[in-house]
């Protein structure tokens, strides 16, 4: 389970800034997860738990926020896919694979005390 590792991850960075901010603990976590991250969200909260246990972290809420897939069109900009499948401008129809968002997982914020 992939999830697992990427929990434990962020968990360390999450204890790193806790320390540098001399904090007790810490109460909540705020993530960005990318649609194409791979990421079941499930998976990361069943996984979160787990890394979290006897760590500054232990008990923190866990705010997952989803990041939209958005691609870049030569003639549109930045778009945003309605879906996974189409990798095509949602607007002018023209294929692309210019990924611009959607692959993230990163710690957006914590709140420590
Ligand atoms: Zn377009």
């Amino acid at each position: 389970m992939h999830e697992l590792s990427l929990a434990v991850q962020l968990v360390q960075a999450a204890e790193e800034v806790a320390r540098a901010a001399d904090a007790k603990r810490v109460t909540a976590v705020v993530l960005r997860v990318g649609a194409l991250s791979g990421v079941a969200e499930d998976a990361l909260r069943f996984a979160f738990d787990v890394a979290t246990a006897d760590t500054l972290l232990a008990g923190a809420n866990l705010d997952i926020r989803s990041v939209p897939v958005t691609v870049h069109c030569r003639r549109c900009g930045v778009a945003e896919l309605p879906s996974l499948q189409l990798f095509r401008c949602p607007r002018c129809d023209t294929p692309t694979a210019d990924v611009r968002s959607g692959r993230e997982l990163e710690l957006e914020s914590i709140e420590v005390e």
